[in-house]
């Protein structure tokens, strides 16, 4: 599984908070996917953080 945050993202951290083995926040305060492909034993968290994203921003392939 590959994640991706578009430019909708606003910045609220949720996906951070929720799976910070993959989101983290970049130096203009927006999310980023570090990590991919995304770990096995993360996949069900970064579903979760894409779920949880208010501007469905969070893409998974
Ligand atoms: S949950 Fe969505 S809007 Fe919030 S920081 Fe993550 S990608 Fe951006």
């Amino acid at each position: 599984m590959f994640a991706s945050v578009n430019s909708d993202c606003t910045g609220c951290a949720s996906c951070e908070a929720i799976c910070p083995e993959v989101f983290r926040m970049n130096s203009f305060g927006l999310a980023e996917a570090y990590i991919n492909p995304v770990p096995q034993g993360a996949e069900r968290l970064t579903k979760d953080a894409a779920n949880s994203c208010p501007v469905a921003a969070i893409t998974l392939e």
